[in-house]
């Protein structure tokens, strides 16, 4: 499921990620979008918001990190499982965690291996 959620993400399909993500999850699906955001910004990638359930990327190729939106997707999960929101390094660890998991499928070969190389110009 890690892997393939960040193929998806990597696929340019992070809705259909996120879809993923919540059903294995069973938690209801967080929007996504594109925008500006409030507060501190600077050098920030994308925000949860737990007042619209939405996760936010600051600029459009951000939806389309693995790292970016599966941190994101953590706030979610953790806002809609409890009270708190979870600290950004329990975000970081379980975003690397999906991340790990691509890495080892994709280099025991196969065409998700290629996917890796094209994908990886963009997702700076
Ligand atoms: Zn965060």
């Amino acid at each position: 499921m890690k892997a393939a959620v960040v193929s998806l993400i990597l696929d340019s399909r992070p809705e259909e990620a996120i879809a993923l993500l919540s059903k294995w999850y069973r938690v209801p699906q967080p929007k996504l979008g594109v925008g500006v955001f409030e507060g501190r910004t600077k050098g920030v990638a994308a925000v949860y918001s737990q007042n619209t359930k939405k996760i936010l990327a600051a600029k459009r190729e951000y939806m389309f990190d693995p790292f970016v939106m599966v941190h994101e997707f953590y706030h979610h999960l953790r806002s809609v499982g409890g009270k708190h929101r979870g600290t950004e390094k329990q975000a970081d660890k379980f975003a690397l965690e999906f991340i790990a998991s691509y890495r080892r499928l994709a280099s025991s070969g196969g065409h998700m291996a290629d996917q890796t190389a094209s994908s990886s110009s963009r997702t700076v």
